[in-house]
């Protein structure tokens, strides 16, 4: 329950590891009101979700929610182990938060590098327009998601997986559910290969 005793709710704008599962349009906004309420800090995990990854380059700003803290990882770095945050309206003092993949240089340098290539070719675009072909070249099938965060409800996630590896592709599961989450360099004949493999798959 949260309450008084509340530090802080962390959630995730939609379930990554869970299999790409879409919460509902107010979701960011009502846990917004309730930690606001209760005076408890709002931290949105964008992790998986950031940089392009959803369709957006952040799912809060898409849902026009201002939390208070917010974590970054994977997609910053493309690849090279970084992670971050970013804080509204708390007085952090250095040396007061820290992480292990924080502030490297090379790093930090891979990442300076990352935003301008996401930048200069339009891959939050790329993401949403590619991910829409794809979901729309899927409809046969239960698929949700956004961007190229995509799950497909299937049986025995591990078992197309196995197949669509014999073919060529490397998807990951979550129990029933296929995740696909292909590189935000996606084009339309990568993406045609991808609804293809998956229609003689599931
Ligand atoms: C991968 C992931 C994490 C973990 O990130 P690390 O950098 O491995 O600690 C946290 N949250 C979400 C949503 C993730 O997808």
């Amino acid at each position: 329950m949260v309450g008084k005793d509340t530090a802080a709710v962390i959630v995730e704008p939609i379930l990554g590891e869970a299999g790409a599962i879409m919460p509902s349009d107010d979701y960011l906004a009502q846990v917004r009101a309730i930690t606001e309420s209760v005076g408890a800090l709002m931290i949105v995990d964008e992790v998986q979700t950031g940089f392009g990854r959803a369709g957006s380059m952040f799912q809060y700003l898409e849902n026009k929610v201002m939390p208070d803290i917010v974590t970054c990882a994977k997609g910053l770095g493309g690849g090279f182990p970084l992670g971050a945050i970013m804080y509204h309206g708390i007085d952090f003092q250095p040396g007061q938060h820290g992480g292990t993949y924080n502030g490297g240089p090379l790093a930090c340098a891979a990442a300076s590098a990352v935003l301008d290539i996401i930048e200069d070719e339009g891959l939050v675009k790329n993401s949403k327009n590619m991910g829409k072909y794809l979901m729309d070249g899927l409809d046969a099938h239960s698929v949700h998601g956004k961007g190229l965060m995509i799950g497909i409800d299937t049986s025995s996630g591990k078992d197309k997986a196995l197949a669509m590896i014999k073919r060529q592709m490397i998807p990951i599961y979550s129990g029933d559910i296929l995740r696909i989450l292909p590189p935000l360099t996606l084009k339309k004949p990568h993406a045609d290969n991808i609804i293809k493999v998956l229609n003689e798959v599931l």
